[in-house]
């Protein structure tokens, strides 16, 4: 693969600066408050993957199955948790059950989770997942509208025993109008709010760009990417 491998240094460096400014975010909201962080590994190398084990970072994203395995397998040797946050297609269902990921943030519709749970049947499993909403309706982008998010999110625990509901998932909205981002993570933060007595626990939203933002209305998990692998 063509990543660039940064040093130990450039990664220890964004590392702490991106978790100084999570503390400080999150310090705001309440000193209770907790937000864990994801790093989205899809497009570093491997080999920065392994430093910032080293540096104590042990939870990791990646969007597509293939390169998910791929990782996957090339670190096996370490204890990762892995997050699968992107589409995900039917016919990569088998793989990624085989993949036994921590947590499957992009569960994106009533007829992914039928299919996945008609699989994970198949095969013996359970997985725990996030619902993903798409906060900002936006047409490019996956998951349930606001709407029918609770609803859909409810029909899932009921009819899918073998799929673990831990919460939600948004990408904000893709603009750099700042009150329209707030706005998508509030809507999402009030369907969070909403699944409390459903045992929702996690409301993974925020990245690179947003991710203050983000825990300043609510997020308990940040997927943070770019913001790490900069070298300079
Ligand atoms: C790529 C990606 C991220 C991280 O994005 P950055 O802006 O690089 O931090 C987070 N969430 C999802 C779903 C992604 O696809």
């Amino acid at each position: 693969m063509a990543e660039k491998i940064l040093s130990r240094e450039v990664l220890a460096r964004n590392l702490d600066a991106v978790i100084q400014r999570i503390e400080a975010a999150r310090i705001k909201v309440d000193e209770h408050h907790i937000v864990k962080m994801v790093v989205v590994s899809k497009y570093t190398a491997v080999e920065n993957i392994a430093t910032l084990y080293d540096l104590g970072q042990r939870a990791f994203g990646e969007n597509q199955v293939q390169q998910l395995a791929e990782r996957m397998e090339a670190l096996e040797d370490l204890p990762l948790e892995w997050h699968m946050i992107g589409r995900l297609q039917k016919n990569k269902i088998n793989k990624l059950i085989d993949c036994d990921p921590f947590l499957l943030q992009s569960l994106d519709s009533l007829e992914l989770a039928e299919a996945l749970d008609k699989r994970l049947e198949a095969k013996g499993k359970t997985m725990e997942c996030l619902l993903q909403i798409n906060s900002a309706r936006e047409a490019t982008k996956a998951g349930v509208d606001p709407e029918t998010a609770v609803a859909t999110y409810r029909e899932i625990a009921e009819r899918f025993p073998r799929i673990d509901l831990r919460g939600v998932m948004t990408i904000g909205a893709h603009t750099e109008d700042q009150e329209i981002v707030r706005r998508s993570f509030e809507t999402t933060r009030r369907i969070f709010d909403d699944l409390q007595s459903d045992g929702a626990e996690i409301c993974s939203m925020g990245m690179s760009g947003d991710f203050e933002l983000a825990i300043e209305c609510g997020s308990t998990m940040v997927r943070i990417g770019s913001a790490l692998f900069r070298d300079a």
